[in-house]
Parts: structure tokens; sequence; C-alpha cells
């Protein structure tokens, strides 16, 4: 397939009594004509790649949504792809790692980084060295041919958290992604006519709002996809507390009716 996503991670930041131990932390993993794109990096997704068949020395993508821990475990993913090089049949894109980040976060990840490795005065190793992309509203680079990443700043941590979605556009279909966030100006942006939207869905029924912390709900991620004209609707990051039919039954209220599913992790979508 030349396009194909498949869930890694469609769970939330706690183990509680409803949410299924199955779902594990944020992570999406996109391959576009061989490349490997991770959206978001929780903790252990190195574990859930191998699960998938990829091997994470062949991941040469990585897009951070915003810094909360459930999201962004990336100093482990850069030191497993560097030990892997030395201790594994190094793939040729074992030395390849580019790490887009919102521009805020990426002025500060040196800081993180030498955190975590004061030894090398925070560097890297001379076999590899990632390189950090600092992201701005708007920000866009060009992967492949005719595969381009955008970048949207979004609504979250009661908008002073410094988050942002994707939307990859490539030549057999476009797929966004919220991150966690409310709604606002860059959700509906990202989601334009998207062929899969995977969209941030952790409030409850009943319980949604605008402006707050900045999560959306069921019915508010079923009007976002209807005005954006989406084909496919996944519903992340949810808590196992409604029940599915409860959930679906919201998004059909916002007047979508569109294939939307709960996404579970090992979900996969291809063109
Ligand atoms: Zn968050
Ligand atoms: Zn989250």
């Amino acid at each position: 397939m030349p396009l194909s996503v498949v869930a890694l991670g469609t769970g939330v930041c706690a183990d509680t009594q409803q949410t299924k131990l199955s779902r594990q932390p944020p992570g999406f993993l996109i391959t576009v004509d061989g490349v490997h794109i991770l959206f978001d990096c929780s903790e252990g997704i190195r574990f859930r790649l191998r699960a998938a068949g990829v091997h994470p020395q062949s991941v040469t993508h990585v897009a951070v949504s915003h810094a909360h821990p459930d999201h962004a475990a990336l100093p482990q993913f850069i030191q497993s792809k560097f030990c892997s090089i030395l201790f594994d049949k190094p793939d040729p894109r074992a030395h390849q790692l580019r790490i887009y980040l919102p521009k805020m976060l990426a002025r500060d990840w040196p800081q993180v980084w030498n955190w975590h490795q004061p030894e090398n005065d925070g560097a890297y190793w001379n076999e590899f060295s990632p390189e950090i992309v600092a992201m701005d509203d708007g920000f866009e680079e060009t992967i492949g041919p005719h595969v381009v990443l955008k970048s949207f700043s979004v609504y979250h941590g009661y908008g002073r958290h410094p988050a942002m979605g994707f939307r990859l556009e490539t030549p057999y279909g476009v797929v966004a992604y919220t991150g966690d966030s409310g709604v606002c100006e860059g959700v509906r942006i990202l989601s334009q006519s998207a062929d899969l939207l995977i969209a941030d869905c952790s409030t409850r029924v009943g319980q949604e709002y605008t402006g707050g912390y900045g999560h959306m709900g069921p019915r508010q991620c079923g009007d976002l996809a209807l005005k954006a004209g989406v084909k496919r609707l996944w519903l992340t990051h949810y808590f196992d507390v409604d029940t599915p039919d409860i959930i679906l039954s919201e998004v059909r209220a916002a007047g979508y009716f569109g294939e939307a599913t709960l996404a579970h992790d090992g979900d996969r979508f291809e063109t």
C-alpha cells in the first residue's frame, strides 16, 4: 500500500478501572512510499512498532504534538534508536532522525536532553545525531515526492501549552491528527477534506466545553468532521467510560454520517 496508518496508541495518560490495558498511550505510524513517520512518541512506542512489523531504526521522521508525558517520551526513543545501531544489524535509515517540535518546545529541548545525558554536555553521539526542527503555526516541509507535512497551532492546556496538530498531504490521501486539542481554528484548518481524521475525544459525553483545558468530546469531533468534509473519522484518546454506542450516537447527532469508529490499537487505514 502506498499509504498506510497504524494506530499504535489510542489510549490515555493513566490506568483507570475503565481504560482497557490494550489501549496504549498516543502514537500513530504513517507509512507513505516506504517512509515511516510517527505522529506522537509515547512511552514504549518501540515495542509497538516492532509488533506492527516495523523496526524503530527505520522510522526517520517523528512529529510530536506537545510535551505532555503521555505524548513525548522522546529521549527514550532517541536512545533506543542509537543503541540499536550498536547492538543490532544497522538499517540504512538508522542514522536518520528528523524530529518536529512546536517552536517553544524545540527551544527548551536541549535542557531536556542534557538532563538525560549530562556526561555528553548536551551533545548526542558521534554516530548518531537527530535533527530537531522547530515548527511555527502554518509550518510545512516536503518529506518526499508530493508528500508534505503541515502543522498548525491548536488549543490545549488552557491555551498555555504550545501544542500542534498535523496534516500529512500525500498523492494517495490526506491524514490529519489533532493531537490534544479543544475546538479551535487550528483543528478546523488541518482537518479540511481529510481522508482520515484522527481526533482527540477525551471529553466525556455531556461534558463538552470550549476554552478551558482543551479537549474535544464526540459531538464536537463529529461537528468538526462534518464541517471539514472528512471521509473517515477515528476517535482517539477517549476514556472507556461512556459506551461505544453512546459515543458514536453523539457523532451522528452532530450530523456526521461518514465512517466513524472508536479507534483501537492495531487499527489500520490504507489507500
Ligand atoms: Zn495533553
Ligand atoms: Zn494527551
